[in-house]
């Protein structure tokens, strides 16, 4: 059998996680045509998610790396729906 080690076996776990709190925080928002996320771009909202994250990390995971990684799904956000015309 093989045995494969990981180093963050919860990563997709977590990076659904990390997307719940930025919903949960205003700092993302889903496009209601098309379910894209986009970033709202709020910088206090985007604090509210880091301290939420860091306030109630998931089981096992450090407050830091609830943190890190939901800087990280922000990241990898956009701050516009790529299916909707650009708005003017
Ligand atoms: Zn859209």
């Amino acid at each position: 059998m093989l045995m494969t080690k990981d180093r963050r076996p919860a990563f997709r776990t977590i990076e659904g996680w990390a997307r719940s709190v930025l919903l949960e925080a205003g700092t993302i928002r889903e496009c209601e045509e098309h379910g894209w996320m986009k970033d709202r771009a709020d910088p206090y909202a985007r604090q509210r998610a880091v301290d939420i994250a860091r306030g109630n990390p998931p089981f096992g995971v450090f407050p830091d790396e609830a943190a890190a990684a939901v800087e990280d799904v922000l990241g990898s956000i956009g701050d516009t729906c790529p299916e909707c015309p650009p708005e003017e």
